[in-house]
This record gives C-alpha cells, sequence and structure tokens, in this order.
C-alpha cells in the first residue's frame, strides 16, 4: 500500500493485483488441500524453501495469502500470516515465541478468552503479571529479569479502557522487548500499532474486517520494527536468510504446521470481500456510537456511559491523538436496579448477541452473561456493575438507534 492512496482505494484494489490467471477481480477460492506439481524437483524444492508455492493447505492457499497481503498492507507489515480464528493467532505467538521460564506483562483488562489461554500459559510454565496497562508506571514496576514481551489491546472491552499505547511502545523499544497489540477493537482503520513502535500487531477478522458476522479469522502482522538477532527464542533452524522473516517463520511453522488452526480458504474470501467496506461500516457505526454514547449521556435514566470519544472518558485526549476515530463499542450503567434484560427486549433492532464490530447492533447485560462467574466481589472490582450493558453498534441508520434506545429508556 502506497502512504499516497487512501485505506479504501489500497484494499478495493487489492485482488486484482495479485495476477490470479484469467484476472478474476476477487482472489479465487482454492479449495484444495493438496497441490500437485509437474516435475518432482519442484515439490522438492517447495520443502526445502527455496522455491515459492504449495503443497498443503494447512501452512497456505492462494486464497490465504491473498488475504494475508491484504492484512499486511492495512497494517503497513513486513509480512502477515492469517489463522482460523482471532484466538489461534493470539495463541500462535504465545506458544511459538515464548518458552517456560520466560515471563510476559499483559494488561488486565484483557477479552475474557484471552484471560482463560494467560492461565493456560502458566500451566505451561510461562509466568504473567497482569498489570494495568493505561499506566506505564505499573507496566514498568512488573519487569523481571525473565520478561520478553508486553501484551495489550487497544481499547478494553466493556469498560473501554485505552492502553498508554505509544509510552509503553517506547519502554519496550528502550528495553529491547517484543510489544504485542491486539489492534481488533481499533482495527487498522482507526490506528496502527506500527506507529507506536509494536513488534507483532494481531487482528481478531472475525470482527470488523469481515463485518458480516459470517466466518471467524484471526491475523499477526510482523512490522518490522524488532530485531529479531536478539531475541533467544528463535530456532537455530530458523535464523536463516532476512532475519526480520524469522518470528513469521518460526509462527507459521510451529504453529500452523505443527498445530494447524488454519484459516479455511472460503473464509478468507469472505473475509477479503467484507474489508472493502470496512472502513465505510466503521465510519457509519462510530458515528451513531458518538451521537448514542452522547444521547445517554444526558439521559437520567443512566448512571454512566464508557465511550472514549465522551471529553468525560479518563483517556478521551489519548484516543484523540491516536485514534481516528472512537471506535463502535460503548457500555453505560442503567440507573441502579433497572432490568436490563427488559431494556433490551423493549429495543427491536438490538440483537441479543455477544460479538462485536458486526454490521447488526448487538447488545447485552454483563454482570448476568460474560462476567456472570466472576461473582459479584470480583466484577465490582473491575468495574462491572449489575446494571451494565455492553453494545457494539452497526451499521443501522442513526436515527432510528436513537430513537428506539430513547423510546426504551422511557419505558423503564
Ligand atoms: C473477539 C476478540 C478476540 C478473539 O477473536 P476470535 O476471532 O473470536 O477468536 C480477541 N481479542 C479481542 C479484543 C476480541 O474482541
Amino acid at each position: 500500500m502506497t502512504d499516497k492512496k487512501g485505506f479504501t482505494s489500497c484494499i478495493v484494489h487489492h485482488d486484482r493485483r495479485q495476477k490470479f490467471s484469467n484476472g478474476p477481480v476477487h482472489a479465487p477460492i482454492y479449495n484444495s488441500v493438496l497441490y500437485n506439481h509437474d516435475k518432482t524437483q519442484d515439490l522438492i524444492d517447495i520443502f526445502q524453501g527455496t522455491k515459492a508455492g504449495y503443497s498443503y493447505s494447512r501452512q497456505a492457499t492462494p486464497t490465504s495469502d491473498s488475504l494475508q497481503n491484504l492484512v499486511n498492507e492495512a497494517e503497513q507489515g513486513i509480512g502477515s500470516l492469517v489463522f482460523a480464528t482471532g484466538m489461534a493467532a493470539i495463541s500462535s505467538v504465545f506458544l511459538t515465541l515464548l518458552k517456560a521460564g520466560d515471563h510476559l506483562i499483559a494488561s488486565q483488562y484483557l477479552f475474557g478468552n484471552t484471560h482463560s489461554l494467560l492461565l493456560t500459559l502458566q500451566e505451561l510454565g510461562i509466568e504473567v503479571s497482569l498489570v494495568d496497562t493505561c499506566d506505564l508506571e505499573s507496566v514498568m514496576a512488573a519487569k523481571q529479569a525473565n520478561t520478553r514481551m508486553v501484551f495489550t489491546e487497544t481499547i478494553a472491552n466493556p469498560g473501554t479502557q485505552i492502553a498508554d499505547l505509544s509510552a509503553i511502545g517506547d519502554w519496550c523499544a528502550e528495553l529491547g522487548l517484543v510489544y504485542f497489540v491486539d489492534n481488533t477493537m481499533t482495527s487498522p482503520y482507526l490506528f496502527r500499532p506500527k506507529a507506536v513502535k509494536a513488534a507483532l500487531v494481531m487482528n481478531s477478522l472475525s470482527k470488523f474486517f469481515c463485518g458480516h458476522g459470517s466466518v471467524l479469522g484471526g491475523s499477526i502482522t510482523d512490522t518490522g520494527q524488532f530485531n529479531w538477532q536478539d531475541y533467544p527464542n528463535i530456532f537455530d533452524a530458523y535464523r536463516k536468510g532476512d532475519s526480520s522473516k524469522w518470528a513469521l517463520m518460526q509462527i507459521k511453522k510451529k504453529y500452523l504446521r505443527d498445530m494447524g488452526g488454519s484459516l479455511s480458504a472460503d473464509a478468507a474470501y469472505q473475509i477479503a470481500v467484507g474489508a472493502e467496506t470496512m472502513a465505510l461500516r466503521m465510519d457509519r457505526s462510530n458515528a451513531s456510537a458518538l451521537a448514542l454514547a452522547q444521547m445517554l449521556d444526558a439521559h437520567p435514566k443512566v448512571k454512566k456511559v464508557y465511550y472514549p470519544g465522551l471529553a468525560t472518558h479518563p483517556q478521551h485526549d489519548l484516543a484523540t491523538k491516536l485514534f481516528k476515530k472512537y471506535g463502535s463499542l460503548l457500555s453505560f450503567d442503567l440507573i441502579d436496579g433497572a432490568d436490563c434484560a427488559a431494556f433490551l427486549d423493549s429495543i427491536d433492532m438490538v440483537l441479543n448477541a455477544t460479538h462485536l464490530g458486526d454490521n447488526r447492533t448487538l447488545a447485552l447485560p454483563m454482570a448476568s452473561t460474560i462476567f456472570f462467574e466472576m461473582g459479584p466481589k470480583n466484577r465490582a472490582s473491575i468495574g462491572i456493575g449489575d446494571t451494565m450493558i455492553r453494545c457494539s453498534v452497526g451499521i443501522e441508520e442513526t436515527d432510528d438507534l436513537l430513537s428506539e434506545f430513547s423510546a426504551a429508556l422511557e419505558q423503564l
């Protein structure tokens, strides 16, 4: 992607430039597990890495490679890989670049499944410290001699806390730590972690990239800013050739090949089609989220609104500085004692669903669903109140959303 062209201009002209035979505008769906080669020597060369090509689709297909190039352009990386889900992408980095005895510093506000994955890492002998990544001091205080990596999301969910992304990036660069950022909540349209010196960037492609709630996917991008020659956990087998590619090569071989969280060609195709309208969808959903946040914030039946676009949000200035817009996810607390389920049931357009970044507006009460198992005391300690509702704003017309939410609030 050239810097001169806009985000969407690059994406919609992406597939065509890859020169698939017969000139298709979309990358064809290569539904083949195996690849035949006219000469045995060709297959040998592919196996030995001296020739580009395909052998078995657990490692790559032309369709997934095309999506991988698209993601890479969007994040302006030096290389990307795509996976079956966002969780496969995150675990690929932890499982191939960390080993027993290493220490990971991670945000305390992580997506629940990622938090659960960190418990698994601890079982495997990797030490994990959970810290408030909104505060550089807490991140720095967690540093140990065996610290290898710092991991954070951009905007946390459901509380919308924003990590001190650039300060952490400077600190990681100074100390030579791998800075790994989950960019799912912002997407490369709102923010590129490369700009704050992230070494590796993850996106759940199931969210804004795909947008239509039809398939799962995930990606890892190497921004080219980390010197992998200094990283002790790269196996000798992958310390060959251009060192900027070592980490991705290790992730590809050790995770996609050995563990197999590979994206299907069908899903890669759907994500690539969805990505064409990502910026348009986000322009609309982000504008609606801001309007909805402002309306809720001024409403007497709402106790508190969590949205980075509000001037009262604790990291509003940071969000304004770093992000193009404020995202499409907002949370709010209804007044004490309000019945969240009855409130949501009275809004016709809102789907009761746990997902985000979809075309449709989705909402769910937090305490009784995602955070139910945690119990009231632990919920209170992380700011999840009994009347908190999380809402992922879709692409419906803003006025429709505002009038449905206002009507439901009146009924409360
Ligand atoms: C959804 C999500 C993931 C996991 O992605 P899947 O594609 O559902 O596996 C990871 N991080 C964040 C911030 C997410 O919202």
